[in-house]
């Protein structure tokens, strides 16, 4: 919170708004032979430049006009990462209305309230999720037109109001210029994923995206340069997929946008084939990647750095990459309503000289902020907790990429005395490494302490016959609540229960050591690749009580 003082002498610099159009046309302007290479439905790669992006979006800003898309106007997306989700994100935003990206894996219901909470007045789809629009368009009357991110709309039934996209650019040309207006202007909006609750619209603006695009490229942020040739395999409809496709193009990047195909091979193929030199994606991603390699005994030609996070990275998948292939693993930490990046995890000058394994051990922490985003850590009664790397507290944090109050809401809704809680729960180092213990909602309380379940995850991870692993409470008679580990076996691997157990000696204090061990074939993942522990809670939630006497 602070006073909004106005100076008597204000300064006689240029007053340009920041506004995203600025970046396509930076990139069209100074990169413009640089290539977009994305992967369609069918596998087939389509490729052009930032000069033809920039035409194209152009021309679909017209469209808009056309449809009579006005300034603050919500367009819906339900889209892969590739090259017409690209025009999307800057012809509506570059036009003054509000890209809303919207998460496909998303259950018909929550779709149907989401559009309709944002009150979209267009929806733009993948023609291999026509299905999927046919379901929910029945429940959003309030949209104009849904229009097929295809060629045509051949064979596509059941849609009211249907549009196709390359017939309305095909009705304009490239004479749109694009307009000015104030940075503070919406234009983007994302809703969280719904992990611990209720999906909540978050709403970005010009001047919040701009400024996060500028910090997210320099060197101890995502360090990206014209150089590299960037793949983000998190979802454009995942807040903005980090970012990247503005920072990407802000830098002039080669760009390769990978589909829906996201598994080991696929990415695999992509990576080698187009000289992918920078990726990012939530840990899931990542093992299966590593899985495709060790089977497949294959090396990365260009593959030298990756952003990992969304939810905590495993140690050991973090060694396997860096170690056995060379890749440089770099953790952050993020969420949507941080636009998302709020901590990432590089060294200082002053720890170049220790040891390897402290390096390592740093390296795990979900890192550092970058000028722009102020941290700190309280109690339950708010009081700020020093920052010794022992005391762990309610994370909050406060910036111009950070939400102030969810759509719809009034203005600092969000905020707890101007500080926004992440409901996350941290430690912080003296020199400033923050490191996730828990959610809030995911702390084991036992006996009257917190247990936190990462760690027990990464020390459970770290064993070579573990797959993936989800430590979770479970009510317990005596102790309120006790860890159970929910494990998934790696391929043709044997673990018995106390052998798992054992591999914790020694690691953690011997109460915070799991109390069982359930073996299964998969966890349930939620529709951004995450762990949805509230699920395998509901599930074992009698796990450790006594059974009840049949009567
Ligand atoms: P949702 O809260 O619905 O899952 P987000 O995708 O915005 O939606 O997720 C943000 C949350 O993800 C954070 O609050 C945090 O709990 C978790 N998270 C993100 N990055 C990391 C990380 N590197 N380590 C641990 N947790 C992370």
């Amino acid at each position: 919170m602070y006073q909004h003082v106005h100076s008597p002498l204000p300064g006689q610099m240029m007053r340009r708004p920041l506004l995203i159009s600025a970046i396509l046309r930076h990139a069209e302007r100074h990169f413009g032979t640089r290539e977009i290479v994305s992967r369609c439905d069918d596998g087939s790669l389509h490729r052009y430049t930032y000069r033809d992006c920039h035409a194209r979006a152009q021309r679909l800003a017209g469209a808009l006009a056309a449809l009579d898309v006005r300034m603050g106007d919500r367009v819906g997306t339900l889209a892969w990462n590739g090259y017409r989700h690209l025009e999307l994100y800057y012809a509506v935003s570059g036009s003054g209305a509000v890209i809303h990206t919207i998460n496909p894996r998303l259950h018909p219901e929550q779709l149907a309230f989401i559009i309709n909470d944002a009150g979209d007045d267009y929806l733009f789809f993948e023609r291999s999720l026509a299905p999927l629009v046919q379901a929910i368009a029945p429940h959003c009357t309030r949209v104009k037109a849904f229009i097929v991110m295809d060629k045509d709309a051949i064979g596509i039934k059941g849609i009211p109001r249907l549009a196709c996209y390359e017939e309305l650019l095909a009705e304009q040309d490239c004479s749109y210029t694009w307009p000015v207006f104030d940075e503070d202007a919406a234009c983007g909006l994302c809703y969280t994923s719904g992990t611990t609750g209720n999906p909540k619209g978050v709403l970005y603006s010009h001047r919040s995206t701009m400024l996060h695009s500028y910090a997210s490229v320099a060197p101890d942020m995502l360090n990206l340069s014209a150089r590299d040739c960037v793949m983000p395999v998190v979802p454009m409809f995942h807040v903005n997929a980090w970012g990247l496709p503005y920072s990407a193009v802000l830098v002039g990047a080669k760009l390769v946008l990978p589909g829906p195909a996201l598994d080991g091979a696929s990415l695999y193929q992509l990576f080698e084939q187009e000289g992918v030199t920078f990726s990012a994606g939530v840990p899931t991603i990542w093992l299966g990647l590593l899985n495709h390699v060790r089977t497949e005994g294959l090396r990365f030609s260009t593959f030298a750095r990756t952003v990992i996070g969304g939810s905590a990275c495993p140690p050991a998948l973090m060694d396997g990459l860096r170690e056995e292939y060379g890749v440089q693993v770099i953790h952050a930490f993020g969420m949507t309503e941080l636009s998302p990046i709020a901590t990432v995890c590089t060294l200082q000058a002053h720890h170049l000289d220790l040891p390897a394994d402290e390096q390592r051990q740093l390296l795990q922490a979900q890192g550092r902020v970058p000028f722009g985003v102020d941290m700190k850590i309280v109690d339950d009664d708010g009081a700020e907790l020093p920052w010794d790397g022992k005391a762990a507290g309610h994370l909050m944090v406060r910036g111009p990429w950070v939400a102030d109050a969810y759509f719809g809401q009034p203005p600092g809704s969000a905020l707890e005395g101007g500080w926004f809680p992440t409901g996350d729960v941290s430690t912080i180092s003296a020199d400033g490494y923050m490191r996730i213990t828990d959610r809030s909602k995911d702390l084991i309380k036992s006996g009257g302490e917190w247990i936190g379940s990462i760690d027990l995850e990464n020390i459970a991870m770290a064993h070579p016959a573990v797959q993936q692993a989800a430590c979770i409470a479970v009510p317990h008679p005596k102790w309120e609540e006790r860890p159970l580990l929910v494990v998934v076996r790696k391929a043709g691997c044997e673990l018995e229960p106390y052998a798992l157990l054992a591999h914790f000696n020694g690691k953690v204090a011997r109460w915070w050591i799991p109390d069982d061990v359930v073996f299964v074939d998969s966890l349930p993942m939620g529709p951004t690749g995450k762990i949805q522990k509230n699920r395998i809670r509901e599930q074992y939630r009698n796990h450790l009580m006594p059974a009840v006497p049949q009567l």
